[in-house]
């Protein structure tokens, strides 16, 4: 008998008697569940729960490498961090569509015993290259490759009769990576910072590293060679990125480094790529992955590295279902395969920061701009001396700075983090806001698509002619700028410059990010206006001005980590100004240009700006100093949802035991998505409580009504 994990929403594993032939731990399996069959992981020995004769017997073992102890431990301590079902965690490792499907069939080549005396070198080569693998059948295309040579030389080596074609059901490989193609001098900085990895990686031991320099300082280039030293040691390597982040120039510059593409993993990418990649991180037959914060379930066999770059951002966090993020649980997965991380970062989280500071992380600086870049001029410029004019937003003194880049040839960034036209539609006759019919969220105009959308649900409506509130017609009116209003003043202001908007709706698909990127990399535009996709990774030689419309927006609103959030976007967007010799200039327009946060961009004083965010943090008793744990109950019906909350605050005993603290319930900050009202409750702990335990002894006293549903976050990112 053995215990079985499904991915069916159920609380834990079922057992089952094992058939003939044995199942081991790891196993894959096919088991019945009430009529229907379901996959599953064979997890341990059974827990005697059901009684023998009631015992269904497990159908079949299913031909995929065993889920390795390594994996099977993450997966579990995961789900107990992040207070989930292991059903649910599983899911996140298999669920990958069709990974049964077996690979498709495609001709391969084996030896058929005859091999005349004289063969040309190039023939030659590829006979041996067919001996080296075992006599292996194998793809055209993979023999050329390795042998160095031209696929018509395999066609030529059949006609010869030394090899034979045949069809099989094999995946095509990934291409043979490091070791390092193109060689690179590195600084001093950089070498100290490569070599201390690789050491690292030699000893084979779990330790975690904070990459720390600005941006453009080389910590791509230093991690790769990281990367390309785990390869040399025969492990897999895997680095994480923010989706938007994995665009083309990126895999392109590790394929130049690398001499070949890397196993690439993002939600774009087709099914059957998915299902190829994930059988062959299993069999070891990948030695990279690139991948956004998913791929950290790949059942990778040998993993030696994990790469996190631009580890404060908070995508790495999943929002819903399991609420994990990636960041943290890539430590954890290479605590318990012994494997070296690396999180990397121009401007680090706060916890990160922390744990290098406590030395439970260690640190490395790159402290310069590689080459003769240098960092940009940061100036402020204080917007209640501006005195613009009714829905402008560029001040006099950025105006004059655009127009100094435009004669120079050179190019401006404008930066403001709202899509749309305009964030606010408001009628004049009755000062109605146009909302979300199924939300607690405002309609936002967006007029490249002639809609409004709501930013929650997506929900699409064409712009009314009157108010849907009062039915006066002519009176809406947009409030606010997003970029596309921005574009409007600035066709205004600069008569012949070529401007590009870049935002996730004007852009569309990845395929237009990359040629937009390419544009303004070559210097065929003047003037960009973005929302945060400009802000990460891109290298625009020509950019050298920098506006931020509004630094003060992610300051307003109670979060606990505004500050931080600001700091780190805000430093991000400045940091793409001067890349290259040309000196670069930042500009922030604000109201309040004394805050802390914003003298500390300044100032350029991250030490500084950190050491007094943590101090703060820790006297709130917030994370990484305390922990939080947010929950939300929704629901379609409200007093359902209030009655559900109110009464499991009631229950909270088992949290009071840690000497926790309940707050709510609330109306959550966005109290409606998509007609479901929602609640929060929020839970504040010591850091050195049982709070997982407490979660789930709480969690097991509640009865959740159905059309109910209960989420716990634990760290939230934000408070939802
Ligand atoms: P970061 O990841 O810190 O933003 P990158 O690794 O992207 O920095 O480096 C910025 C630019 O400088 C890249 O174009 C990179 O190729 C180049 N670069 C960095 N270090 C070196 C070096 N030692 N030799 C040559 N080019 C370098
Ligand atoms: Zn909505």
């Amino acid at each position: 008998m053995v215990s079985v994990l499904t991915t069916r929403p159920l609380d834990g594993c079922l057992d089952y008697l094992v058939q003939q032939g044995g199942a081991d731990k790891g196993d894959f399996v096919e088991v019945p569940i009430g009529n229907s069959q379901s996959m599953g992981v064979v997890w341990g020995e059974g827990e005697g729960a059901v009684p023998p004769d009631k015992l269904r017997r497990i159908r079949r073992v299913l031909p995929l490498e065993p889920m390795q102890p390594e994996m099977r431990s993450f997966l579990c301590r995961l789900a107990a961090y992040t207070v989930s079902p292991l059903p649910a965690v599983l899911r996140l490792a298999t669920r990958t569509p069709g990974i049964l499907t077996p690979p498709p069939a495609r001709d391969v080549f084996c030896l058929t015993g005859f091999l005349p005396d004289k063969l040309t070198v190039a023939r030659r080569r590829v006979v041996r290259v067919l001996e080296e693998r075992g006599g292996i059948p194998t793809t055209a295309t993979e023999l050329a490759e390795e042998a160095g040579v031209s696929t018509s030389v395999v066609k030529g080596l059949e006609k010869l009769g030394t090899l034979r074609k045949e069809q099989a059901l094999v995946d095509e490989s990934y291409p043979t990576l490091g070791p390092l193609e193109k060689q690179i001098e590195l600084t001093e900085d950089q070498f100290r910072a490569a070599s201390f990895l690789k050491s690292s990686l030699g000893k084979g031991r779990y330790s975690t590293t904070l990459l720390k320099g600005v941006t453009g300082s080389g910590k791509t280039e230093v991690y790769l060679e990281a990367v390309a030293e785990a390869l040399r040691l025969g492990k897999q390597a895997l680095v994480l990125l923010p989706e938007i982040a994995l665009t083309t120039q990126f895999l392109d510059r590790v394929a130049e480094r690398l001499g070949g593409k890397p196993g690439v993993w993002h939600s774009a990418i087709n099914a059957s790529e998915r299902r190829r990649l994930w059988r062959m991180a299993g069999e070891g037959k990948v030695q990279l992955v690139v991948g956004a914060r998913s791929a950290l379930f790949l059942p990778f066999r040998n993993l030696g590295l994990i790469v996190v770059d631009e580890e404060h951002d908070s995508s790495f966090k999943q929002e819903e279902g399991v609420h994990y993020n990636a960041r943290d649980m890539a430590v954890l997965r290479a605590s318990i395969c012994g494997a070296t991380a690396v999180l990397s970062s121009a401007t680090p989280s706060l916890e990160t920061w922390v744990n290098a500071r406590a030395r439970k992380y260690e640190r490395l600086d790159l402290q310069a701009r590689y080459g003769s870049a240098t960092m940009p001029d940061l100036e402020t410029i204080d917007m209640r001396e501006a005195a613009l004019p009714r829905n402008r937003w560029i001040s006099g003194a950025l105006a004059l700075e655009i127009q100094e880049r435009l004669s120079r040839g050179e190019q401006s960034l404008l930066f403001l983090n709202r899509r749309g036209y305009a964030p606010l539609t408001i009628c004049r006759a009755c000062g109605n806001q146009v909302g979300c019919r199924d939300c607690d969220a405002r309609m936002v105009e967006h007029r490249f698509r002639t809609l409004l959308i709501c930013h929650q649900c997506g929900a699409e409506r064409p712009v009314p002619a009157d108010c849907p509130a009062c039915g006066v017609e002519g009176k809406l009116v947009p409030v606010g700028p997003g970029v596309e209003r921005l574009e409007e003043e600035v066709r205004d202001l600069f008569d012949n410059a070529r401007i590009t908007v870049m935002s996730s709706d004007i852009i569309g698909s990845q395929q237009s990010l990359t040629e937009m990127i390419d544009l303004v990399t070559r210097g065929g535009t003047d003037i960009v206006i973005g929302t945060q996709l400009v802000a990460k990774g891109h290298n625009f030689p020509q950019l050298t001005l920098v506006g931020v419309i509004d630094t003060d927006v992610g300051l307003q609103g109670g979060d606990y980590r505004a500050a931080e959030r600001t700091f780190q976007l805000v430093r991000q967007v400045a940091g793409r100004a001067g890349r290259s010799e040309k000196k670069g200039l930042a500009l922030l327009q604000t109201c309040q240009p004394e805050h802390p946060v914003i003298q500390a961009i300044i100032a350029a004083d991250d030490e500084g700006f950190w050491v007094a965010e943590a101090a703060e943090r820790e006297v709130a008793g917030a994370p990484p100093f305390g922990r939080y744990a947010s929950i939300v109950i929704s629901g379609r019906n409200p007093m359902q949802v209030v009655d559900c909350a109110t009464q499991m605050v009631r229950q909270a005993n088992p949290l009071f035991q840690i000497g926790a603290q309940v707050f709510g319930p609330a109306p959550a900050p966005i109290a409606r998505i998509r007609g479901r009202t929602r609640y929060q409750i929020l839970v504040k702990a010591d850091r050195n409580t049982p709070f997982q335990a407490a979660l789930v002894a709480w969690k097991k006293t509640l009865a959740m009504p159905t059309g109910v549903n209960m989420s716990i976050n634990i760290d939230p990112q934000r408070f939802a």
